[in-house]
């Protein structure tokens, strides 16, 4: 360790002694040290040496309406000025808390009921979890409590959040998932389906391993269901047909509650405001955040149907206060930039303009990739997708993970000035752009993502891989 004064140091040298990174692979961080962005404008990101990206991930699928935007910065400012913090412990409130729920409940599908505010979407779903167990001791059914999510679905990486997470990375050497959260089967058709199989029995045959489950496990201990309307971080996995038309019909059978996890999906994402209207989705319980602030400051929030408040306010009398919060939850500051976020949403039809730019970026990505050698498939909705690759398609088995080919390509398209996403499970590569994104923007994407994968290819085919 270094015992100059810190002063003396480049920040990328205070960075490696001193900042903990999330999701990095530790001691490779060592060697190479941090990349520091330092501006944004729209989908362009700069960093400390002046190298310009499109930003294809949106930040992490979050900067739905681009960087810079003043109003956000305005409405911010004012709201510091003004009060920087008041809690809503006790009956207290602030204007803007006020404002945003209203306008949540306004916004999302079915009948909810409150919207209760967290900084997290890991927060935001442990929230979820506690909610569930809180809401089923008040109904007098105190062993149903197990929550089933996902192999692959993504739900944040606390402790409840983490087990709900379906990957092994967040598990591996964490003591996770805790008793009582279960995994069901991952809709990817492309790998999962068996040969001639078509979507909808494959869906059909999905809901049936949720239901063999429910079974297995009983279900008067089986509480809630956790999905996200397309799997984000998991691997951009877009149900197959009728998914969630049979999955819903297995847990309305056994009285389970479904949470929509719409962290990523919300918002536009997928060319409607909420993915839960894609797909028919007719959620209990909705989980938000990223795209309510665009990710400028940190906001989320659980949202309960209007029958469970009900339930909760109800039993609120015989157990008194409820006791979950934090310190800032309805942050006035996150929630006055949410206002200002959801104003220009509205205003510049952010959900339109994403069907619409959507279309023509899934259309390119096919056209551009499809058939090419070693590309598996292309798969996404709206402004969310991803493109997978393999050694040989017609084999359908993928790379040796050592090959490391996913992460050879996110790291090629950044010297290309692209920033896109190397998935976990398999080797897929993802674009999640900023909901303002141009056609002309796009078309850079997808050229500078052909590029790369076209240098990785050739580099495979060098070492005979492939
Ligand atoms: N749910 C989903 C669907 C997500 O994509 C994420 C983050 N990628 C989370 C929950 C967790 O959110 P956070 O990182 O804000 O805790």
């Amino acid at each position: 360790m270094s015992v100059q004064p810190t002063h003396n140091l480049s920040v990328e040298e205070l960075d490696k002694q001193s900042v903990f990174h999330p999701f990095t692979a530790l001691a490779q961080h060592m060697e190479t040290g941090p990349r520091i962005m330092v501006s944004g404008e729209g989908v362009t990101l700069k960093d400390r040496q002046g190298r310009e990206y499109i930003d294809a991930l949106a930040g992490l699928w979050c900067v739905n309406i681009g960087y810079g935007r003043t109003e956000i910065a305005e409405a911010v400012d004012r709201q510091i000025r003004q009060l920087p913090y008041y809690h809503s412990f006790a009956s207290m409130g602030t204007e803007p808390a006020a404002y945003v729920a209203d306008r949540l409940k306004r916004m999302l599908p079915g009948d909810m009921g409150r919207v209760f505010f967290g900084l997290s979407g890991s927060d935001a779903n442990d929230t979820q979890v506690k909610l569930v167990w809180y809401y089923n001791n008040l109904r007098g059914r105190p062993n149903k409590k197990k929550i089933i999510a996902r192999k692959r679905g993504y739900h944040g990486v606390t402790v409840a959040a983490g087990s709900l997470t379906g990957l092994p990375v967040l598990h591996n050497a964490f003591d996770l998932p805790v008793d009582r959260i279960l995994h069901t089967a991952t809709p990817h058709y492309y790998w999962n389906a068996e040969p001639g199989m078509s979507e909808e029995e494959f869906s059909r045959s999905c809901a049936e391993e949720l239901d063999a489950l429910i079974e297995r496990e009983g279900p008067d201990t089986v509480a809630a269901f956790i999905a996200e309307p397309v799997m984000g971080a998991g691997g951009v996995i877009v149900p197959p047909k009728g998914y969630f038309e049979e999955v819903q019909k297995v847990l309305r059978k056994h009285d389970v509650l479904l949470i929509a996890d719409e962290v990523i999906c919300g918002f536009g994402r997928l060319g409607r405001m909420f993915g839960s209207q894609v797909f028919d989705i007719e959620p209990d319980m909705v989980t938000i955040a990223k795209g309510i602030t665009s990710g400028y400051v940190p906001l989320s929030a659980s949202v309960v149907s209007e029958p469970m408040w009900q339930v909760i306010m109800e039993g609120s009398k015989e157990l008194g206060v409820f006791g979950h919060g934090y310190t800032y939850t309805a942050h006035p500051v996150s929630c006055a930039a949410a206002v200002a976020n959801l104003d220009i949403i509205e205003a510049e039809k952010l959900d339109q303009r994403a069907a619409e730019t959507g279309r023509y970026m899934q259309e390119l990505l096919r056209e551009t990739f499809e058939g090419e050698p070693m590309i598996a498939e292309v798969r996404g909705v709206g402004l969310i997708a991803a493109v997978e690759l393999v050694p040989d398609p017609a084999v359908k088995k993928p790379f040796d993970p050592s090959l490391k080919v996913a992460g050879r390509i996110a790291a090629k398209a950044l010297d290309h000035g692209l920033i896109t996403r190397a998935l976990p499970n398999g080797d897929s590569l993802a674009f999640s752009p900023p909901l303002v994104i141009s056609r002309d923007e796009i078309a850079q994407c997808v050229e500078r993502l052909a590029r790369s994968i076209a240098e990785i290819r050739d580099e495979l085919t060098r070492d005979g891989v492939g």
